[in-house]
């Protein structure tokens, strides 16, 4: 079910877990600001999720709340991983879903990374 992205940031959300290492995941990047790890149920050869690690719901909340730092430096991390998994030639997709038209499922700000194949116009 997509999530009402006005709620309050929840504590228990699964990445929360995953970023107090409560539960597992399969980690390609971390620094200051972000963590990156594999999708559990990839749609496509790479697909990445990175996270603030700032409770941030939404990209709306983030893009209200966060400082020039964190977006620079959660940006940036996105940026770092694309390279660091040598997608930059040819290429990759960036997804984030916002609330329920987005079909967000997870309350705390995910990018989607989607690489190692041909991507067309549009998804579902
Ligand atoms: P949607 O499921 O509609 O794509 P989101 O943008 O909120 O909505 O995406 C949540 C993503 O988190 C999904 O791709 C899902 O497979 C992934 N996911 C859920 N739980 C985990 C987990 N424990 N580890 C890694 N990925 C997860």
């Amino acid at each position: 079910m997509p999530i009402d992205p006005k709620l309050p940031y929840d504590n228990e959300n699964i990445f929360a877990k995953i970023l107090r290492c409560e539960i597992p995941c399969n980690k390609v990047y971390e620094d200051d600001y972000a963590l990156a790890f594999h999708d559990i149920r990839p749609q496509a050869p790479v697909h990445v999720l990175v996270i603030p690690k700032a409770p941030f719901v939404s990209w709306d909340d983030f893009t209200q709340k966060a400082d020039d730092a964190q977006i620079a430096g959660f940006t940036r991390a996105v940026g770092a991983v694309t390279r660091q998994l040598e997608l930059d030639e040819p290429g990759y997709r960036l997804m984030v879903n916002m609330g329920g038209h987005g079909h967000q499922e997870v309350p705390h700000l995910h990018v989607h990374i989607f690489g190692g194949r041909q991507f067309y116009h549009m998804i579902c």
